[in-house]
């Protein structure tokens, strides 16, 4: 169930859920994230609290970089960053890759981390852009259709 504002309180079914807005730590590991001013649904009777769809969404992405910088992996702005710099949409860049189009929207939106080996991938598309072209190449030479239809 999708809880939104003005919603009778899930836990209670007494109160009426009222947006708020409060800060969140997250933590990782040693490192610690204050993320400022994240909604939060709560119940006007007993004050329990729930975070909204785009909340969760926010709050692993923060999550997801943190990781990301103690592991030593890109972090998902710069995994756009490398896409948008050579002019490709997600859609390209899953074919060039050869991976299905929801893995780069999630590296992209912090619900997963990219392994070690496709990090090291990334990279070679960011600091030698001669990647790039051979990928092109390569990839006209496969059943690219299949990849996109499936949306795998
Ligand atoms: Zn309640």
């Amino acid at each position: 169930m999708k809880l939104k504002e003005n919603m009778q309180c899930p836990i209670c079914a007494n109160g009426i859920l009222k947006k708020e807005q409060k800060k969140h730590e997250v933590q990782y590991k040693d490192k610690k994230t204050i993320i400022d001013n994240l909604d939060v649904l709560v119940c006007t009777t007993c004050h329990d609290g729930f975070y909204t769809k785009k909340s969760e969404r926010k709050i692993n992405i923060v999550f997801a970089d943190m990781k990301r910088k103690e592991e030593n992996l890109l972090t998902s702005k710069e995994i756009k960053e490398i896409r948008k710099q050579n002019y490709l949409t997600q859609e390209e860049l899953s074919v060039l890759l050869g991976m299905s189009l929801k893995t780069i929207a999630r590296y992209e939106n912090g619900t997963i981390i990219q392994g070690r080996s496709t990090d090291i991938l990334l990279r070679l598309l960011r600091d030698y852009p001669a990647t790039i072209k051979f990928l092109k190449n390569y990839s006209s030479l496969l059943d690219t259709s299949l990849l996109i239809e499936n949306k795998l």
